[in-house]
């Protein structure tokens, strides 16, 4: 499964709770890339250097940080994406490692939300947690590329048949439920 949404969607809060749910591994690749640069790793201090900014970690970084990450024991058996893939060139990417894993994916989750009420929450997150990479030019770069990049991941998805919308503005409880709803009925009739 993956799940896709603009920055200050919630898919991280949400994804986690899918993973709770479903019993299923959850795997950020933001998440990810922060534990590196806390860590200080080779990796990390690559990253590092367009997160701040904004920007994408180049291609070919991520993708060979998420196919060892899904060539690992524990997502044998399904996972959850979140936050890849970004870019069409991802997308073909995952192709290619699902094939060779003999995994295929069953659901695509689309978190929306209007731009200005994301800018609202991450300027409120950026004060809770000081991520360094929410502050407001950054914030709408990083809206710019979901928009430029992004967007054309989810037509493809959309154009296979496994995109399932969820509006994301509410409470947190109530996205839950409209996530929760919306795999159950893409997996009811994908297994018509
Ligand atoms: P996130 O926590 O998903 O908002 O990701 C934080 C930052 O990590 C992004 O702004 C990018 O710099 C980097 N990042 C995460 N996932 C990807 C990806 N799939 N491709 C490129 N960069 C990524």
């Amino acid at each position: 499964m993956l799940i896709i949404g603009p920055p200050g969607s919630g898919k991280g809060t949400q994804a986690e709770r899918i993973s709770e749910r479903l019993g299923v591994v959850a795997i950020s690749t933001g998440d990810i890339f922060r534990q590196n640069v806390r860590d200080m790793t080779e990796l990390g201090v690559e990253a590092k250097k367009y997160m701040d900014n904004g920007d994408f970690v180049p291609d070919s970084v991520t993708n060979k940080m998420v196919r060892d990450r899904l060539g690992q024991d524990d997502v044998k058996d399904g996972f959850l994406l979140d936050g890849y893939p970004r870019t069409t060139a991802q997308v073909t990417e995952l192709d290619d490692i699902l094939a060779s894993n003999d995994q295929r994916l069953d659901v695509v989750l689309q978190l929306t939300a209007d731009d200005e009420e994301l800018v609202k929450r991450l300027l409120g997150r950026a004060k809770e947690t000081g991520r360094s990479d929410d502050n407001e030019t950054v914030i709408r770069h990083r809206l710019d590329l979901y928009h430029q990049q992004t967007e054309a991941v989810v037509t493809k998805y959309a154009e296979h048949g496994i995109l399932a919308k969820v509006d994301g503005i509410g409470a947190i409880d109530e996205v839950t439920d409209r996530v929760m709803a919306a795999i159950e009925s893409a997996t009811a009739e994908a297994a018509q």
